[in-house]
């Protein structure tokens, strides 16, 4: 067997551990005599494995009983409309743009509302996450709508926007998992699990239990409206079965790392790696501003585009793949989730330091 190190931005790695022990289980689910792929999604069986995954999510995250956990499809980009279906009773909501997600859930938005962008970074490429002082939120939007953690361009929101009692809907796509928060600051949390939770197809949303309404825009179809999800505790339709039972894995194994603290302190080990080497080297350097720096994604450039599809191509033989930046940064990207073990990112360091050698 052999198994490089994938630092993809997603689909990514998942920790072996899990892959290993869902191998195990393929053909026999735990004497069920079939895979979970097999299996009803109304039968014993699977009801325990969603009920466990959603009793996971909550003891890691602290969920309180007034949020809702849902385990949705469609991906990220299909909360782009719920968001505004189901939140826009006055419509009218605030955007923070902080890259190219955040600007097509707020291009989204407008089909159904006025969504007004409070603050903007793009003049700086993204590069940064805007100064959030300067926030002119509207005293009447129905939510703030961010996007917590870039996955293009490598930023985060350290401090959350002060949204002074307006419900803040956040994309935590890319960062989902990765360190602790305080949920009850959000109205709405949500992402899709292919980066840090689990294979596509699944889409968490945490909501907060009051924004669940029965009066949502006209016309939202009903697998679009939250409360009919939250009223079949997420068995409406036939749900992405084993994407959740990979995701109810992945809670064991975040609970087995620690939880989210036990998990943070890998991932700023990790990121403190990288980022030390990139601030030391004489080849490299980071793209993102270095107070929005995130733990999960480090965009970083040579300055030469022709050197940069070099390394690229370099580290790809050498095991290292999936490292081409996102075409509106150019150069590189190493998304380092939370299932990239320690020794990922050193082998990455000690081969550009190699190569910086080779090269400067
Ligand atoms: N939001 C963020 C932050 C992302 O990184 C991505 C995908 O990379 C998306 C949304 C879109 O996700 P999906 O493909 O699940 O719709």
């Amino acid at each position: 067997m052999s198994r490089v190190y994938n630092f993809s931005a997603g689909p990514a790695v998942l920790p072996e551990e899990v892959l290993q022990e869902a191998a195990k289980e393929m053909l026999d689910y735990r004497g069920t005599g079939m895979s979970v792929m097999e299996m009803s999604h109304r039968s014993a069986a699977f009801e325990t494995i969603i009920q466990d995954a959603e009793k996971d999510i909550r003891t890691l995250l602290n969920i309180p009983e007034d949020y809702e956990v849902l385990f949705l499809q469609g991906g990220a980009s299909l909360q782009f409309a719920m968001i505004p279906m189901n939140l826009m009773k006055h419509k009218k909501a605030d955007y923070i743009l902080t890259g190219q997600w955040a600007k097509k859930a707020w291009k989204e938005a407008q089909k159904y509302g006025e969504a007004k962008a409070a603050a903007s970074s793009e003049e700086q490429n993204f590069s940064c996450i805007p100064d959030l002082s300067e926030l002119s939120a509207s005293g009447d939007a129905d939510y703030v709508y961010i996007c917590e953690n870039n996955t293009i361009y490598g930023t985060k929101f350290h401090t959350l926007p002060d949204t002074k009692g307006i419900p803040l809907v956040a994309d935590v796509s890319s960062c989902f998992l990765s360190e602790p928060v305080d949920i009850t600051k959000y109205g709405i949390m949500y992402g899709g699990v292919q980066k840090n939770i689990g294979p596509a197809g699944v889409t968490i949303v945490i909501i907060r239990k009051d924004l669940i309404r029965e009066e949502v825009l006209p016309g939202t179809p009903t697998m679009m409206q939250y409360h009919v999800h939250a009223k079949a505790g997420s068995l409406y339709n036939t749900p992405p079965a084993y994407g959740i039972y990979i995701c109810g894995k992945v809670f064991r194994w975040l609970l087995d790392q620690g939880g989210l603290p036990g998990i943070q302190k890998k991932n700023q080990k990790k990121a403190a790696l990288l980022y030390e080497y990139l601030d030391d080297s004489r080849l490299f350097s980071g793209t993102a501003a270095k107070k929005d720096r995130s733990l999960m994604n480090v965009p970083f450039v040579t300055g030469e585009k022709e050197l940069d599809a070099r390394f690229t191509a370099a580290a790809a033989e050498h095991g290292l793949v999936n490292l081409k930046g996102h075409r509106s940064v150019g150069g590189m990207r190493a998304s380092i989730y939370n299932a990239m073990p320690y020794e990922g990112v050193d082998a990455l360091v000690t081969f550009m330091e190699k190569f910086e050698k080779e090269n400067r």
